[in-house]
């Protein structure tokens, strides 16, 4: 079986090491001219049992990540203390493992070549044109992250998933050289929650000598709006310098519920450009990972690529991708829900609920990992209790959770197998649900 991988992404590269181990003839082409280029150079946040899941090593330079604190929109902070934190990990060292990883296995990466679209024929996927010229294959797998322009070149009756313009998060993030001499911030990690009352996040990381700072909104980012934030950052901690160390890049990031359809005759997405990160969380790394293996399991069974390429990358068994990614994934629909409400809800509730005890330690670390909330009536009462004249501001949380549990029971009711009908009746229903729409 012959693949062509487009984009170097996390997931595509896992997907190249596991398919060629599996006997596939693999390329990678990734627009990058080399490693060193690649994305950025940073450290993210991982939950460090990813690694064994995917019987990786951990990515040498890995550290433990410290607690975050947020920041409510009325100024009033709360602290996190996680039981069991996730570690940061140097980007580029994950790159440079994952790279080793897949040529070890046998697959081919093609730098500094770019994918404009795909080769279609009779309703599917069997090639890609890359830098002019047509290259065939029997999987086009797509790793290109979410603006893949792969994605966006496939016809519309191949129904795949495209974002709305309030499903991406646009964010500028850089490392900014400390003050000499300023006072140490009282909190290392902190997270700001609708930062100057807009729709996202900004956050500030002491690393060393330099500030990993980020702000990012939903649907868009201007440079005013982003300077502001900037500015108000400098304000609460003095120390965040004017000089770049490195970094300050603008990304988008996708905040939406995986894609309903990730896959087409000969075509299958992977990580960000099947939507795969925590809605405002991001969790992106191990999702792209879990989505490459998910994925090989699909197409080489008991790890070998078989003689049946054409039956193994049909709509029907690739389907079978899909339906274990809704398996996996389908809390992130429930936390889609609770991001589209939560950035609904006026500051004064949001700082009620993350500045008062109505929410426990325990139940702040599940939301921030990505785990929605259930509350039985006992528990609501409890914290009508607490809330004392502000319970009826719970009264929005309580239907919100009540939505993400649905939502996370549709999207667990995925049809197992492919029928178009039946598709799409589900997927009607499951974007009505987390859209709120009637
Ligand atoms: C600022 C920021 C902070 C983040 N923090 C975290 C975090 O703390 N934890 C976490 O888990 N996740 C985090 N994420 C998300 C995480 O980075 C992504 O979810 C993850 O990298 C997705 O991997 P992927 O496999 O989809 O591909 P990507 O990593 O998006 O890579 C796509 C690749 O495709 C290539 N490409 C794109 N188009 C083409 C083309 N047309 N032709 C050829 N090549 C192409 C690109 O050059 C790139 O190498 C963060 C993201 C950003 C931007």
């Amino acid at each position: 079986m012959k693949i062509i991988i487009v984009g170097a992404g996390i997931g595509g590269l896992e997907a190249a090491r596991l398919l060629a181990y599996a006997g596939a003839e693999v390329f990678v082409v990734e627009r990058a001219a080399d490693a060193a280029h690649m994305r950025y150079d940073v450290t993210d946040d991982v939950d460090p049992s990813i690694f064994d899941r995917c019987g990786l090593p951990v990515p040498h330079g890995s550290f433990p990540k410290r607690d975050w604190t947020f920041v409510a929109p009325g100024g009033g902070v709360r602290e996190m203390h996680e039981a069991a934190p996730d570690i940061s990990v140097n980007r580029r060292e994950l790159d440079r493992m994952l790279i080793i990883g897949a040529e070890k296995a046998g697959a081919e990466i093609v730098w500094g070549v770019e994918c404009e679209g795909a080769i279609v024929e009779d309703g599917r996927v069997v090639g890609v044109k890359v830098d002019g010229e047509e290259a065939y294959a029997d999987l086009v797998i797509d790793s290109a992250g979410m603006n893949s322009a792969l994605k966006a070149s496939l016809p519309g009756e191949m129904k795949i998933t495209m974002h709305d313009d309030d499903e991406k998060f646009a964010v500028f993030r850089a490392y900014l050289k400390r003050n000499e001499g300023a006072e140490e911030p009282r909190y290392s990690d902190k997270v700001y929650l609708k930062h100057l009352g807009e729709k996202g996040i900004s956050w500030v990381i002491r690393r060393g000598d330099a500030d990993d700072v980020l702000i990012g909104a939903v649907g868009g980012l201007n440079i005013g709006d982003m300077n502001k934030r900037l500015e108000a950052l400098r304000a609460d901690d003095a120390g965040i310098g004017a000089k770049y160390e490195h970094g300050q890049t603008f990304f988008n990031i996708p905040v939406r519920f995986p894609a309903t359809r990730a896959i087409a005759p000969g075509y299958a997405a992977l990580g960000d450009a099947a939507y795969l990160t925590i809605p405002m969380l991001g969790s992106g790394i191990a999702s792209a990972l879990i989505s490459a293996h998910l994925l090989a399991e699909c197409v080489a069974p008991n790890h070998t690529c078989g003689d049946d390429a054409l039956g193994m990358t049909s709509i029907e068994n690739l389907w079978k991708y899909q339906v274990l990614l809704y398996k996996t994934f389908a809390e992130h629909c429930g936390v889609d829900v609770m991001k589209r409400g939560v950035l609904s809800l006026d500051d004064a509730t949001l700082d009620l609920i993350l500045t008062s005890d109505v929410l426990t330690n325990e139940e702040v670390c599940a939301l921030a990992k990505g785990r929605t909330l259930s509350f039985g009536v006992g528990d609501l009462l409890s914290k009508a209790i607490k809330a004392g004249r502000h319970a009826f501001k719970l009264l929005p949380i309580a239907a919100i959770l009540r939505r993400a549990k649905k939502a996370i029971s549709v999207a667990e009711n995925i049809p197992k197998e492919f029928d178009a009908a039946a598709v799409d009746a589900w997927e009607r229903k499951l974007n009505k649900i987390v859209k709120g729409e009637r």
